[in-house]
């Protein structure tokens, strides 16, 4: 067994182990592999070990990647990064769905490039009042769904954070409550939280996708 599909292995049995203390069926969550910085060697190890969702922050990486792994059916890209308006069109045309949405820009040079099916898109919500952070305010939420909702090229389907990290796991989740809150006020069911450092505890509070990058990959440079 490679390193990755022993970490693989490992994550997912912490993913099991989660959903059956809070009784929530494995298949509930989507664990995304965040690959990014990462060579595509490492990925074709984890596809191999049977993962199919990956995470890219990059745009360029992101398209670089989906060219070189092409080969390989059934893989999903993830786009999780904050995205400029000239690189869209790479991630409207290669992801599976996009994690950061949070300026109306982006989202309508998204789904003006986005040909196929609409883009499920995840609303980024800095959580902890970072300036640092990209995100919109939890008060700007509102106005930014309504205006989000109605273009053809994507689909809401829920709301993504980073909280700021702490040394202690359990003091993210009431981060993660508050974003489960604002998703069900603004009628999203999609919760995309939880990394390396934290995904148990955001699966206990409701995550719907977890991004676990270094748990898997290793440390990046
Ligand atoms: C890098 C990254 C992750 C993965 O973080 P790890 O600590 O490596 O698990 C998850 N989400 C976002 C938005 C990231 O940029």
């Amino acid at each position: 067994m490679s390193q990755v599909a022993e970490r693989l292995a490992d994550i997912q049995a912490r993913v099991a182990s989660a959903c059956a203390r809070v009784g929530r069926p494995v298949e509930s969550v989507t664990l995304i592999a965040v690959s990014k910085l990462k060579p595509g060697a490492l990925i074709r190890e984890a596809y191999a070990a049977g993962q199919r969702d990956f995470g890219e922050n990059y745009a360029q990486e992101l398209r670089d990647k989906a060219t070189e792994l092409e080969d390989l059916a059934g893989l999903r890209w993830h786009a999780i990064g904050p995205l400029q308006t000239n690189k869209a069109k790479y991630v409207a045309r290669v992801a599976q769905s996009f994690h950061a949405l949070d300026r109306m820009e982006v989202a309508r040079e998204l789904s003006k490039r986005r040909l196929e099916a609409p883009l499920p898109c995840y609303v980024e919500v800095n959580l902890g009042g970072e300036q640092s952070k990209s995100g919109l305010t939890p008060e700007a939420l509102g106005a930014f769904v309504d205006e989000a909702r109605v273009l053809p090229g994507l689909r809401l389907e829920g709301l993504m954070a980073l909280p700021p990290p702490t040394p202690d796991p359990e003091q993210a989740r009431g981060h993660f409550r508050r974003l489960r809150e604002l998703a069900r006020e603004h009628g999203l069911s999609g919760l995309s939280m939880g990394t390396t450092h934290d995904f148990e505890q955001a699966i206990e509070e409701g995550a719907t996708l977890v991004r676990v990058g270094t748990a898997i990959f290793g440390e990046r440079d």
